[in-house]
């Protein structure tokens, strides 16, 4: 063997041992879609030996919708005159699998391209931080509704819509009433399960696009796009007197009752801010007359 041919040959040795030990999936696929290359773990990955994919087209391998996901950034990376990335769901043994995915064009020497390559590595686990911790930053850890944060941010983009296509929207703010006494006479734990049974009997009541937030203590409001007076001043007394009527087992044969302040969109309350105080008030006045009971501004 010349020397030159040992060399090539040392050097396709060190470039296969890279690609089996980077960690990562790496392919490379002709024009027309047909595996050229496959790294270890591409086949390891689907359980399939190598020569499984040699010649072959994703088509002839994957589901179509993947395949069909796969050929499209291999067509893009046909265009591309250098690497991008694209972030990836692959189902793999029946679990829904992310990827961050470089692809790039490969060319001859003389400049003509004749394949595309790829390298992905796997973020499932990245990823499913990451959608714990928005979760976390979302949501209130007592109750698992929305937080102040993050329903004031859905309350503005419902706003938005509303005013777009001159939509309703009305809003209702609740308070559970002398709920210090809660605490007082049963302790903290006895007063956080009144919270949960709380948000989940009016979660019950609510639809599909209706939101609920924690506004902070005991303190909650629904954001309900699309909706008149009438039909939120309706919903209201329907959650008004199915709290009434709860009767949580650890307050010992004792009622919970919330009032309800509602507000919708109008042209006196265009922004958010005004809306929210509106809703607010009118709570007040609930409590003003006796609590238990249902106020619009
Ligand atoms: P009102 O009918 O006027 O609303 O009277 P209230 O007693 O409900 O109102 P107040 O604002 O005096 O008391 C609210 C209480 O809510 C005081 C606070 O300790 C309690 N609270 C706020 N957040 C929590 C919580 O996360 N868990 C528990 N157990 N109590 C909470
Ligand atoms: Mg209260
Ligand atoms: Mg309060």
């Amino acid at each position: 063997m010349s020397q030159e041919s040992d060399w090539s040959q040392r050097q396709l040795q060190i470039f296969k041992a890279i690609a089996d030990n980077a960690g990562a999936v790496i392919g490379a696929k002709s024009l027309d879609g047909k595996y050229l290359y496959v790294n270890q773990q591409y086949g390891k990955l689907f359980h399939r030996p190598l020569a499984d994919f040699l010649g072959q087209t994703d088509a002839q391998l994957f589901p179509p919708e993947i395949a069909a996901q796969f050929r499209r950034a291999d067509v893009m990376a046909q265009k591309a005159t250098q690497a991008f990335s694209v972030e990836e769901v692959v189902p793999v043994d029946g679990l829904e699998r992310d990827f961050l995915s470089m692809k790039f064009p490969i060319f001859s020497e003389d400049g003509v391209l004749f394949a595309t390559g790829l390298v992905a590595a796997d973020i499932s686990k990245i990823k499913d931080l990451q959608r714990q911790l928005q979760n976390m930053a979302d949501h209130d850890v007592l109750t698992t509704c929305f937080n102040r944060r993050k329903i004031m941010e859905i309350a503005a983009l419902h706003l938005k819509k509303a005013k777009r296509y001159q939509q309703e929207l009305s809003v209702l703010v609740f308070d559970l009433d002398n709920f210090k006494q809660v605490n007082d006479n049963f302790g903290h734990a006895v007063g956080d399960c009144v919270l949960i049974g709380f948000v989940e009997r009016v979660n019950a009541e609510l639809r599909k696009p209706d939101e609920l937030g924690r506004l902070g203590g005991e303190e909650f409001i629904a954001i309900l796009p699309d909706t008149s007076a009438a039909a939120a001043t309706a919903l209201a007394e329907r959650i008004r007197k199915k709290i009434a009527s709860w009767y949580p087992a650890a307050l010992q044969g004792q009622m919970q009752s919330c009032s309800i302040g509602i507000a919708g969109y109008s042209v006196s309350l265009q922004s958010l801010d005004e809306l929210v105080a509106a809703a607010d008030h009118a709570m007040y006045q609930a409590k003003a007359s006796g609590r238990n009971c249902v106020r619009s501004f």
